[in-house]
């Protein structure tokens, strides 16, 4: 057999298993052979029972000696099963098993059985119990050896698969294998050893150093794939045929001339390097970074502002119809006076304004290319504003010469690529807050130059992050209302996860009349992701306008909204949502001189849900939350395939295999150094490798 080999053409594995299989994404042998385990458990032997409860899990073998039902509040089923340990003595403690309402349970588990359970020892009352355990059943036949007196791995499993099985279908596909020699995939400078056998010990390893040694060779595979992902990429675009694209300044100097603020020196260091790369004939590809509330959009402005004095149109994506408006309104407030064109295209409408000429003064450009700005000053708008509309056939750019997306980690790379693939290549200028620590951007960006803002401006006020329990609320209450009548206004979050998800327009309804009459008689109005485009619109307009003092609202406020005068922001069911993301809606607030307060209600108690509320009430810091968030996460949650544009990691920790990372990331140069388009015979299977991932990572990208 072969390592590609689709798993239903593998007769010996039953059909309801292959479907199974499926359901975890697992199509070939290869895909199962990556299929890691989460865990392993040493069952060479196992630990006495212990005598007291334990915040680690532990993992302990024993026999069945009584199973029973209790039920409680009419409905509800509790099934106990009694383990006692082998060899158990006077002074053994039996221990409890606990399963809540999980029928499928006592279906499995008998009287007389062998079980080996995972989980933690907890005392209730005088028992020793242990609630909702991993476990298997010890079946007594010639598999045995597979499962038992081994260091023995534990998948991620699904439904319809036991651990057993998939244990099983996994060591017969080792056997089966176990005379082919893999390829490995990474060069023999950084890894050393038989792919083959480093798959068979992170399955089924013969010791724990064992296991280490395969782990790490998988890691550094794994990681040199993505290195030499990122390096192509990086190496294609590079290739590209630019041209420049930057005026000689006057245009933007006005602008800053006419703001209202002074630049900060971060905002005037990354407008410096943006120019240079725009005044460079090679395609920009610049990643700005900077957080919620450091001034992006007055950047993305005047790059926007050089491009259009070259002559050259641009266009300014946003991921939601609510901030391409408002970056419409803004750009038209400071942008129109100067005799710039623009028009918005969102699905909801498209909407050119003007007609004024380009250059209102009539200043002549002085510029080789002033034959394009004119030609673009009849008809054409010079700035194109809009959300994911702006990558229909129907937008008809002409003669574009930038492109920004702003808050980008909302969209796929692939979306990226869409604006930007037309030759000559435009500019390209991508914006985000920072989702990711500081020290992932070489391995996620790695594609990308990076550009930091690393200051706030100045005169901002404070903003103050509570976390309070949801019984607080009346509290909570009082201290709104107070500020509103300070004159400040207020958002409130309510819980739905994601605009995406069903949102259940009744229950919006009723959420909202429930906080008209708590807050009555300010002015409150509801905002969600169903209310028709040009009414949403409207309802931001009389919020920013002052008129109403609260917006009862759903995270479609997330990214970019900029109202100054908002202070109070108030998330309900906190605990729902992610650092990141609660991180992103504060940053709607403390965004003008008063002092802000945030608000975090939940319901939850979880050590967890502290944990993740104290990082925000601790610091005010995107990088520092993005680190917090990133030990807490798994760091494979960390980037979305869609909007990396990387494969997800299977085996490899981006914080713990830092270093590996740094050695993959060294191969992976080094190998294209060499060879910079993979020709040779021996590095065929990297070419091969490349085409994978990125048929895997834009399949993913809808
Ligand atoms: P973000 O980086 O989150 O996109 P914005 O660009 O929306 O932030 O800027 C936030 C607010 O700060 C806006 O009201 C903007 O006008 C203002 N702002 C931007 N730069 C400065 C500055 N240098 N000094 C004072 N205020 C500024
Ligand atoms: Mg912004």
């Amino acid at each position: 057999m072969e390592i590609s080999q689709p798993l239903d053409e593998l007769e010996w594995i039953p059909r309801p298993k292959v479907l199974a299989l499926r359901r975890l994404g697992l199509e070939t042998a290869d895909d199962l052979l990556a299929h890691y385990p989460r865990r392993y458990e040493d069952r060479h032997q196992f630990p006495e029972f212990p005598r007291e409860e334990s915040d680690t899990p532990i993992c302990l073998c024993g026999e069945v000696t009584k199973t029973r039902i209790l039920r409680f509040g009419g409905w509800k089923k509790i099934f106990e099963a009694t383990l006692q340990e082998a060899n158990a003595h006077v002074l053994s403690q039996p221990l409890t098993l606990r399963w809540f309402n999980l029928h499928y349970v006592q279906k499995m588990i008998a009287t007389g059985q062998q079980l080996v359970v995972f989980g933690k020892p907890k005392l209730r009352g005088k028992r020793l119990c242990m609630d909702h355990p991993e476990f298997e059943v010890i079946e007594h036949d010639d598999e045995m050896s597979i499962h038992f007196r081994r260091i023995t791995p534990i998948y991620p499993a699904t439904e319809g698969l036991s651990q057993r099985v998939l244990r099983s279908i996994i060591h017969r596909l080792l056997v089966d294998l176990s005379d082919e020699l893999l390829e490995a995939l990474a060069p023999a400078s950084l890894v050393q050893g038989d792919r083959r056998k480093a798959i068979h010990a992170i399955h089924f390893p013969e010791s724990w150093a064992a296991r280490d040694k395969a782990r790490e060779y998988l890691v550094l595979s794994e990681f040199f794939a993505m290195q030499l992902l990122i390096a192509s990429r990086r190496a294609e675009s590079s290739a590209r045929m630019g041209e420049s694209h930057c005026g000689r300044g006057k245009l933007l100097d006005k602008f800053l001339a006419g703001l209202p603020f002074e630049l900060t020196a971060a905002q005037r260091k990354v407008i410096e390097e943006i120019r240079r790369d725009l005044a460079s004939s090679h395609p920009m590809n610049r990643l700005l970074q900077g957080d919620v509330g450091s001034g992006k959009t007055v950047v993305a402005i005047a790059t926007i502002l050089l491009a259009v004095e070259a002559g050259f149109q641009t266009a300014l994506m946003a991921p939601t119809q609510i901030l391409a408006e408002q970056h419409y309104a803004v750009l038209r407030r400071w942008l129109e006076p100067l005799g710039v064109r623009m028009s918005i295209q969102t699905a909801a409408r498209q909407e050119e304004s003007g007609p004024l000429p380009l250059f209102a003064d009539g200043e002549s450009l002085g510029n080789a290319r002033v034959s394009r700005a004119t030609r673009a000053q009849d008809d054409t708008p010079n700035i194109i504003i809009g959300t994911h509309a702006l990558l229909y056939d129907t937008v008809s750019f002409s003669n574009l010469g930038l492109v920004v997306i702003d808050e980008q980690h909302k969209f796929g790379v692939a979306q990226r690529a869409l604006l930007t693939a037309r030759e000559p290549a435009p500019d390209a200028l991508v914006m985000t807050a920072t989702p990711i620590p500081r020290t992932l951007t070489m391995t996620v960006y790695g594609d990308l130059d990076v550009s930091i803002i690393d200051e706030m401006p100045r005169n901002r006020g404070k903003i103050i992050t509570a976390a309070r329990d949801e019984s607080k609320l009346g509290e909570v209450l009082a201290f709104l209302r107070k500020q509103l009548e300070a004159g400040r206004q207020a958002y409130v979050i309510y819980p739905l996860i994601d605009e995406s998800e069903k949102l259940d327009v009744k229950a919006a309804a009723k959420e909202y009349e429930e906080w008209r009459e708590r807050l009555h008689p300010y002015r409150c109005e509801l905002l969600h992701g169903r209310i028709p485009a040009p009414e949403k619109q409207d309802i931001m307009e009389r919020f920013r306008r002052g008129e109403t003092k609260a917006l009862i609202s759903t995270t479609v406020i997330e990214v970019g909204v900029d109202v100054p005068n908002a202070a109070v922001m108030l998330i309900e069911n906190a605990e729902r949502f992610g650092l990141a993301q609660l991180h992103q809606l504060r940053g709607r607030i403390g965004r003008g001189e008063h002092k802000s307060y945030c608000i975090l209600l939940s319901t939850d108690k979880s050590p967890e849900t502290d944990a993740k509320l104290a990082v925000l009430e601790k610091t005010s810091d995107g990088f520092e939350v993005a680190e917090a968030d990133w030990d807490m996460r798994g760091p494979g949650d960390l980037l979305g395939t869609a909007q990396s544009g990387l494969p997800g990691l299977k085996i490899g920790n981006l914080k713990r295999d830092a270093q590996l990372m740094r050695e993959a990331r060294a191969a992976a140069m080094s190998t294209l150094a060499a060879d910079p388009r993979l020709e040779l015979p021996e590095n065929q299977r990297f070419r091969r490798l490349i085409v994978e991932q990125q048929g895997r990572t834009f399949s993913h990208v809808s």
